[in-house]
């Protein structure tokens, strides 16, 4: 049994990445110890990073995990589909934790928002059992998280960002409610965005637009499923959803000055999602009036139900032959070099950044 670990620690926001062992104990009831294979950086870990939203410090990061199980705590057998759960298994799990049922998980469906909820790559280095982030060694899975075994045919980076990016994505389409036919603005083209583009084809759209200000994304849309890429503004939104507008707009960019524009490409009656827009203080002037004349539906998507990471999981595993999404991780670190990951993920020289232990 190893007694330690390293993991990637900040003092601060925008403070260098410093390695440190901590200790490792056996896993208690409800817990189970992964050795961590890969871990992708999410937007949101840049953010918390950055210090554009708070997070406790000294913090460890890193959501988007996949690893192989090291011990299992006494009570944990088997995975949320009900396969059985053993040491080595390579196995995903959810983004986050609950301390328990509660009206959210019994009354409103809606776990993923229960009262005191957590996620990995989160919390302060400090707080017990240390590893609960995605840049180290290894990681705790924690009481009240949802597991999944992963299938041998996938490969770590078609793996790893299933437990966030994809799920969240997997949420937003279907709060959007896409469907056959439909005519799909998304906004941003990232990780989220580019399976939001597979996603809403998988979902029978009928077309697909994309707007990013970064070229090399718009490059890759077409693989996905985007069909017209836009570097702003869509201009001639009527031409191209006819007769009256996109039947749906998709926020994926984390930018709240584009929602102006976003309810613009609507026709009457269509539905807006925000997916993008995790930074608190996302101020943005609107014409209100336009929601209530053009009878628009406008929905907010924050972390996912646990059926969204089978829906992920299974949705990558069915597609893996008609996209190629193991082009989204297009860059490997090793845990030394977390801080120069951020860095090129800050900066958008890579689309996915992976940290490989
Ligand atoms: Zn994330």
């Amino acid at each position: 049994m190893v007694k330690s670990g390293r993991l990637a620690v900040y003092d601060k926001p925008k403070a260098p990445f410093e390695l440190k062992s901590f200790p490792i104990r056996a896993p208690r009831a409800g817990e189970v110890l992964v050795k961590i294979r890969m871990s992708t950086i999410c937007r949101s870990d840049i953010h918390s990073y950055l210090g554009h939203r708070p997070n406790p410090c000294p913090g460890v990061l890193g959501h988007e995990i996949i690893g192989n199980i090291v011990e299992l705590g006494s009570d944990i057998k088997r995975d949320m589909r009900g396969d059985p759960l053993q040491v080595g298994d390579r196995i995903t799990w959810s983004e986050y934790f609950i301390p328990g049922s509660n009206y959210y998980t019994e009354v409103l469906d809606l776990p993923q928002k229960s009262p005191g909820v957590d996620k990995y790559g989160h919390m302060a280095v400090t707080t017990e059992p240390h590893h609960h982030g995605g840049f180290g060694e290894y990681c705790y899975i924690l009481p009240q998280s949802w597991i999944l075994k992963l299938p041998a045919e996938l490969t770590d980076e078609e793996a790893t960002p299933i437990n966030c990016g994809v799920a969240t994505v997997m949420c937003v389409t279907e709060q959007a409610e896409v469907g056959m036919g439909d005519a799909v603005v998304i906004q941003g083209l990232g990780l989220l965005g580019l399976y939001a583009a597979a996603i809403c084809k998988a979902r029978g759209a009928r077309l697909v637009i994309g707007v990013d200000k970064v070229g090399a994304r718009r490059e890759m849309a077409a693989r996905f499923g985007v069909d017209h890429v836009f570097d702003a503004e869509v201009k001639n939104i009527k031409e191209l959803c006819r007769p009256e507008g996109a039947d749906v707009v998709l926020e994926l960019c984390g930018d709240p000055s584009v929602i102006p524009a976003g309810i613009q490409y609507l026709r009457t009656g269509g539905r807006y999602v925000l997916g993008g827009l995790v930074n608190p203080d996302a101020f943005v002037s609107i014409d209100a009036n336009q929601i209530l004349r053009k009878l628009l539906t406008i929905r907010g998507v924050h972390n996912y139900h646990p059926r969204h990471l089978i829906e992920a999981l299974d949705f990558v595993h069915a597609n893996r032959k008609r996209f190629p999404f193991h082009q989204l991780v297009d860059g490997k670190y090793k845990l030394e070099e977390v801080g120069k990951a951020m860095q090129d993920a800050a900066d958008r020289k890579v689309l996915r950044a992976a940290i490989v232990p």
